[in-house]
C-alpha cells in the first residue's frame, strides 16, 4: 500500500490528485490517502474527510480550522492547523509520499518539511523550486527523498530522459500553449478583463496558475523549474508556443534525435504518473484523437508582448535572491489584478520596478528567503496603493 498526503486537497491539482487516487484504486493499484490539506474550504474537505477517510487532516486559516472542528464529521480524525500541523505530521512513518498541490510560497516550507523527513514528493509546485531551487537541491543530495515533477512539462521531460545519460541531451524544448492571448497585440492587452484571462484554451487549472499561463510567467517559472529537477544549464532549454497541447515538451539528444511525450491535455495523466513512478499504470483517461487532430503547430513566444518571460529569462541570469522577489512580485501583482485593482500589463510593470529596487543576495538563506518574499510583496502593494 503506498500511503500518500495530499498538500493543497481542494485546489485543482488536489482534486485531480484524488480522482486519479479513485482511479487507481478502481485499476486495483493499491493508494491511500493518509493526510489532506486545504487553505480555508471548509465545505469540501469535510466531503474528502468522509470519502478518503484520512488519519489527520490540516487546514490553514484559524477561522476554517474552529469551524472544520465544530463540525460533527462521520469520520473522526486529527484535524490539525497551519504550518504546525504539517511539521507535526511530516516526521511520521505512516506515509511514504507527499504530493505538494500548494499554490505559490506557501508550497515552500511543506516541501523542504517533507525533503528533511525523507518522504518522496510528487511536486506540482513549481514555486518551491522558483524560490529555493538551490537550496533545495541541496538538501536533495544529502537525502534520500525523489523529487517527481507533477508539471505536465516536467513529467514529460522526465519521460523523455528515462534510460538516457544527461551527456547526450543537448536541448529540452518546454512547450507552451502561448494562453488565452498568444494572438492579442501589445495594445489589445492593455485592456484586457480578468475573465478574458481566466479564459484559458486548454487547461482548467486554479486561478493563480491561469493568470501566470496568460502572461507567460508560468514558463519562466517552468525554465527554472527544469534547471533544478534536471541539473540542467538553463541555456539547454528552449521555450516553444504549441497551440494544440498534445506535446508537452521534448528532448533533444546529441545525434540530433527528439523524443516528444504526448497526451490530451489532462492533469491526471502527470499525476498519476508521479504517484505511480516508475509504473506505468492503467487509466481510464481520455486519449489522443490522431485522426481528428488537423495539426501540430509551433512558432517562438513574442518576448516584447509577453514581458514577463522576458523578466524571467534575465532572473535566471541573474541568479541568487533574483528569482525570490519575481515569484513574490508576481504572486502580489496576480493577486491586484484577481482583485481588479490593476491592469494586466501592469503585473510585468510592478514586477519589474520591485526587481529594479533590490541588491541581489547570491546566496540566500532560508531566512534570507522569507525576509526578501515578503519585502517584495510589500513593494508591490505599496506602489499600487500609490499609483491607484
Ligand atoms: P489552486 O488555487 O486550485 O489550489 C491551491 C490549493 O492550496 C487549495 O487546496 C488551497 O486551499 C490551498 N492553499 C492556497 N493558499 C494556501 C495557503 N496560503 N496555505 C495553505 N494552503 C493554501 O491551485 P492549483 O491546483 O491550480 O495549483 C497548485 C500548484 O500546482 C501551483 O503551484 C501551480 O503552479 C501548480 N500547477 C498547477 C496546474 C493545474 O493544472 N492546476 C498544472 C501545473 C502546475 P483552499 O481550497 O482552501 O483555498
Ligand atoms: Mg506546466
Amino acid at each position: 500500500m503506498k500511503n500518500i498526503a495530499v498538500l493543497g486537497s481542494t485546489g485543482s491539482i488536489g482534486k485531480n490528485t484524488l480522482e486519479v487516487v479513485r482511479n487507481l484504486n478502481w485499476n486495483g493499484y493499491p493508494v491511500n490517502v493518509k493526510y489532506i490539506s486545504a487553505n480555508s474550504n471548509v465545505e469540501l474537505l469535510s466531503r474528502q474527510i468522509e470519502e478518503f477517510k484520512p488519519g489527520a487532516a490540516v487546514i490553514f486559516k484559524q477561522e476554517s480550522f474552529d469551524e472544520l472542528k465544530s463540525r460533527s464529521l462521520k469520520h473522526k480524525c486529527e484535524i490539525l492547523c497551519g504550518q504546525e500541523g504539517i511539521n507535526e505530521i511530516a516526521n511520521r512513518d505512516d506515509f511514504e509520499l507527499v504530493i505538494n498541490a500548494l499554490v505559490g510560497f506557501s508550497g515552500l516550507m511543506p516541501t523542504i518539511e517533507a525533503i528533511k523527513n525523507g518522504k518522496d514528493i510528487a511536486l506540482a509546485n513549481k514555486e518551491s523550486l522558483v524560490v529555493a531551487g538551490e537550496l533545495i537541491y541541496a538538501m536533495l543530495e544529502k537525502s534520500k527523498t525523489k523529487l517527481l515533477p507533477i508539471d505536465s512539462e516536467h513529467s514529460a521531460i522526465l519521460q523523455c530522459l528515462l534510460g538516457e545519460p544527461l551527456n547526450t541531451v543537448t536541448k529540452l524544448i518546454l512547450t507552451a500553449s502561448g494562453g488565452p492571448f498568444r494572438d492579442f497585440s501589445k495594445e489589445q492587452l492593455d485592456s484586457v478583463s480578468v475573465a478574458q484571462a481566466l479564459n484559458h484554451p486548454n487547461w482548467k487549472m486554479g486561478n493563480k496558475i491561469t493568470i501566470d499561463s496568460a502572461t507567460l510567467m508560468n514558463k519562466g517559472f517552468e525554465i527554472i523549474e527544469a534547471k533544478w529537477l534536471f541539473n540542467l544549464e538553463v541555456d539547454k532549454v528552449e521555450v516553444l508556443i504549441h497551440p494544440q497541447s498534445i506535446i508537452h515538451s521534448m528532448v533533444e539528444f546529441s545525434d540530433g534525435s527528439v523524443k516528444a511525450q504526448m497526451g490530451v491535455p489532462d492533469m491526471k495523466v502527470p499525476i498519476q504518473y508521479a504517484i505511480t513512478y516508475p509504473e506505468r499504470v492503467r487509466s481510464d483517461f481520455p486519449r489522443v484523437d490522431f485522426k481528428s487532430l488537423k495539426n501540430l503547430s509551433f512558432e517562438q513566444p513574442d518576448f516584447d508582448k509577453f514581458e514577463c518571460l522576458k523578466l524571467a529569462y534575465q532572473v535566471i541570469n541573474s541568479g541568487g535572491s533574483y528569482p525570490v522577489v519575481l515569484n513574490a512580485a508576481n504572486e502580489a501583482a496576480v493577486e491586484l489584478f484577481l482583485n481588479k485593482k490593476i491592469k494586466f500589463l501592469d503585473i510585468p510593470y510592478f514586477i519589474k520596478s520591485t526587481l529594479d529596487k533590490h541588491t541581489n543576495n547570491t546566496k540566500p538563506d532560508l531566512e534570507n528567503i522569507i525576509e526578501i518574499d515578503s519585502w517584495s510583496r510589500k513593494q508591490v502593494f505599496n506602489a499600487a496603493s500609490v499609483s491607484a
